[in-house]
Order: structure tokens, then sequence, then C-alpha cells
């Protein structure tokens, strides 16, 4: 029999996020920004954001906690909840559910395995989903930036013009890895037309404590913040072990080995962990590491989850 792990009712997260404060500070600035998208490249390094929400509804932040950042790849895990809620599992046909071990822009896999990604959470697996995700709704930006308008409680969250333009303007991998899967017959609209909602999505501006609310749509076991249920539990069980074993590319072995938990990362700097039942933890520190996950936002989720005994391991 596993071990139980602590009810949230007996965490103090408040000195839970004291602590991760205190551990992180040392770590903020550290890494490089991701200056393959000119905009994301002008960020100021020297920023840190931390978030705990919790399923009883209290939110627990610290530093930046309330800074904008770009949303970038943690919006794969929104799009593919959103495709999973309406989808009759055909998606599954189009996109695999392994970890790559290749950096999440790699081209080479792809060819070799026919135009078909590996999972959902390297850029060729979230096109895909997008791809899925317009046909399935007429406009797959819209579709998941209302999901995550009514999950963070903010109305106003919309895709940064900069931003999604600098994404346009540097993708030319991002096409040529859309144009290789539209050659093996794997894409269901134009081209241009799959890349412009994926460039949005991950536009999108957020901040941690919006994201950490969001991300509780997992810890609910995929019902949303007004009670009613997007995704099944089991399909909720499901995204959070693609994150698990994908969400944070290459490095998913390391995460899995320090962190613990469920997590997915983005090149604006989040990351985003789920405690199933519990909590959602977003941490933000724009200073990459060579694989394109946070220096600073991990040291935070390797020390909440140490600290707050919540790793699944
Ligand atoms: N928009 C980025 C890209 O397409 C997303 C990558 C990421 O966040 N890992 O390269």
């Amino acid at each position: 029999m596993p071990v139980p792990a602590p009810d949230t009712r007996d965490i103090d997260f408040a000195a839970v996020v004291d602590f991760v404060t205190a551990a992180t500070a040392p770590h903020i600035g550290a890494g490089k920004v991701a200056d393959y998208i000119p905009d994301l490249g002008r960020v100021d390094p020297n920023q840190f954001g931390f978030a705990v929400a919790t399923v009883d509804g209290a939110v627990h932040t610290a530093g930046d906690a309330d800074v904008r950042f770009a949303i970038e790849s943690i919006s794969k895990m929104f799009t593919l909840a959103l495709v999973l809620s309406r989808d009759d599992g055909s998606l599954w046909q189009r996109v695999h559910r392994e970890p790559s071990g290749e950096p999440f822009n790699s081209l080479i896999q792809l060819e070799i395995e026919q135009g078909i990604p590996r999972n959902p959470f390297i850029n060729p697996g979230a096109i895909v989903v997008t791809d899925h995700l317009h046909t399935l709704t007429g406009n797959a930006y819209d579709a998941v930036r209302t999901l995550l308008r009514d999950e963070t409680g903010n109305p106003d969250l919309h895709a940064d013009g900069v931003t999604h333009g600098s994404e346009a303007y540097s993708g030319d991998r991002n096409r040529a890895l859309a144009y290789l899967m539209a050659d093996f017959g794997n894409l269901r609209n134009p081209v241009p037309v799959a890349l412009d909602h994926y460039f949005r999505q991950c536009s999108i501006m957020i901040t941690c404590t919006e994201l950490a609310r969001a991300g509780l749509l997992l810890a609910r076991r995929g019902r949303r913040a007004d009670g009613t249920r997007l995704i099944s539990a089991d399909d909720a069980r499901r995204i959070t072990a693609i994150m698990t074993t994908c969400g944070t590319y290459d490095e998913a072995g390391e995460f899995a080995y320090r962190v613990g938990l469920p997590c997915k990362s983005g090149v604006g700097g989040g990351l985003l962990a789920v405690v199933p039942g519990r909590c959602a933890v977003a941490a933000w520190g724009p200073g990459l590491d060579p694989k394109g996950n946070s220096v600073a936002g991990a040291v935070a989720l390797e020390t909440f989850a140490a600290v707050s005994g919540c790793s699944l391991f």
C-alpha cells in the first residue's frame, strides 16, 4: 500500500511559500532568456514569481506573482484538455504519448516517424492538437483564451500582439515542422492557419496567480472553477501523466527525479505543476536552462515538493 500523502489542510502553505522564496532567491536571474523569439529576449531576467492555488480556494503568492509573461508551451495542456473534452479519441491516431528525448522543436524524429509527433507537448504535437481543436471549434485560439479567461477569472486575458508578431517572425522551425506534417497528411487545416492559432495561444500573457488558478482544472480532476466538468477524471489523470513524462521535454526525467510532480513548462519562463486533489503551483523566472525550462522555477518547484511533502513519489 502506498503511504498516503498529507492532506492540504495539514500544510502551512504560507510557510512553504516563504521557504520556497528564500531557497530560490540565489537562483533568480540564472539561465538565459529565450532570445530565439526576439520579444522574449527583451524580458528582464531578474524577476521571480510564485503562486499556489489550493482546491479549497486559497491562493498564496510571492514575488512577481502578478507580473504578466508569455504562457508559451504551458498553453499546450489547456488545448489538449479542450480537445479531449470534445473528441472521440481520434486525436490519438495523430499524436503519440511517448517522451521524445529530443528538443521540443526537433525535426529528426518527425521525419523518421512519418509525421506523427511523439507527444502533444513538443511543438509538432502541440501544432496537431491546435489543428484538431480548430477543426472541432472553428477557432482554436478563441477556445483556449475563453477557457483561460473562465478559469483564471480574468475576462481580459489575451495574446500580446508584439509577442505574436515575434513568434511568427522567428517561426521558421515551426513552419518546417508543420509543412513536414502536412506532407505526411497529418494536418487538417492549411499550415498558415494552424500556425497562426498556435502562435497566438503561445502569446497569451498570464501571471503566476492566474496560472495556478487555471491549473486547478487538473488538480480538481477535470472540474472547472464554476463546478461543471470539462473533462472526465480519467482524462485529467491522463493529461497529468503526459505532463510527468513529457511536460518538460528532454528534461522530464530530471524533473521527475528533482520535483516528482506533473509539470508543464514554457519558454516564457513559466512552470505549472499539479498536485492532483490538492493544489496547482505556478513558478516564473525568465532565465532558462539549455533544455528550455526555467532555472529558478525548477528550484522553486523542487523546494515546494520537498518542503510540502507533495511529491508523487
Ligand atoms: N512558442 C514557442 C515555440 O514554438 C513555444 C516553445 C516552448 O515554450 N517550449 O518555440
